[in-house]
């Protein structure tokens, strides 16, 4: 049971996933009954956009964003970017989201590997100055209409600074959701409005380097999420379990935000005496002043 008190967000998921089996209803449900309030829900490309704003539109809960993920930009059709802007202009709230770049994904050391295949879903990664063209055009629009921007990197830190030094920003600031960089740029990725998104998959044992980059984190900079379906935390924070007998690749919860949010609350809640209603507090902060009211409504 979690104390009256506790409201938690989840920074950064994926629910309109195939993978939930399209059981998005009964998902939701059982999120807000463990004291989930409002959750980021990001498309990844054109084609999942109306099962995002679909889940907006019935549930004020959640906040949609908008955007062409790095590993599904060979999806794009010829008038993508229009029709970003006219989601945008749809849901005045929305952000802009999953956007980003990835050089793990061209590693062709990586490419014989599941995990790989899996991501990519036989699709062909675009290179490091497609992806970046992208990004940048996405970005644009995302600073345009002051939108929180959800930002993936991986094993691209530096260029993506050089990047941000180089391009206007939105103002209110935007997420590098699950971040995975080093603890040295967490200063001047925060001068420039960066929020840094907790994944539970940082909970695991061999992820401790990360928890300690987090805690050079500012905690008015801090949010939390769980990249549902992905990202599993370990079994100890699984709230609820979602491993479908058909789906050999384990689905994560949204509702799983709270073992999290437990977790963040031990491990970086010093100020809060590690109360988790306290820490909880200083979070919905923190996701109000970037996603705004938190909700589309
Ligand atoms: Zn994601």
């Amino acid at each position: 049971m979690n104390a009256p008190g506790f409201r938690a967000f989840d920074a950064h998921n994926h629910l309109q996933s195939e993978r939930f089996g399209g059981a998005q209803e009964r998902v939701l449900t059982e999120a807000l009954g463990q004291g989930v309030i409002g959750m980021v829900v990001n498309g990844t490309c054109e084609s999942d956009w109306a099962a995002v704003a679909e889940l907006a539109r019935r549930h004020p809960m959640v906040l949609p964003s908008f955007g062409y993920h790095p590993w599904r930009l060979s999806r794009r059709s010829d008038a993508w970017i229009n029709a970003l802007e006219q989601r945008l202009a749809e849901f005045p709230g929305a952000g802009v989201g999953e956007i980003g770049i990835d050089r793990w994904i061209l590693d062709p050391s990586v490419q014989t590997q599941t995990r790989w295949s899996a991501a990519m879903k036989g699709e062909k990664p675009a290179t490091l100055a497609e992806q970046e063209e992208a990004f940048l055009q996405q970005l644009n629009l995302a600073t345009r209409f002051n939108r929180p921007a959800s930002i993936h990197c991986i094993q691209a830190w530096g260029r993506l600074l050089e990047l941000f030094q180089a391009s206007p920003l939105p103002s209110r600031g935007f997420l590098l959701h699950s971040y995975g960089g080093p603890k040295e740029m967490v200063k001047p990725f925060a001068d420039l409005g960066a929020y840094f998104g907790f994944a539970g998959s940082f909970a695991h044992e061999r992820k401790q380097r990360q928890c300690e980059v987090f805690q050079s984190v500012p905690l008015n900079r801090l949010l939390i999420e769980t990249d549902a379906p992905d990202q599993m935390p370990p079994d100890a924070l699984i709230q609820i379990p979602l491993n479908r007998p058909a789906d050999r690749n384990p689905v994560n919860h949204p509702a799983n935000i709270i073992g999290i949010y437990r977790f963040a609350a031990a491990t970086f809640g010093d100020k809060f005496d590690q109360d988790v209603c306290a820490f909880s507090a200083q979070m919905e902060l923190n996701y109000r002043n970037l996603f705004g009211r938190g909700s589309n409504a």
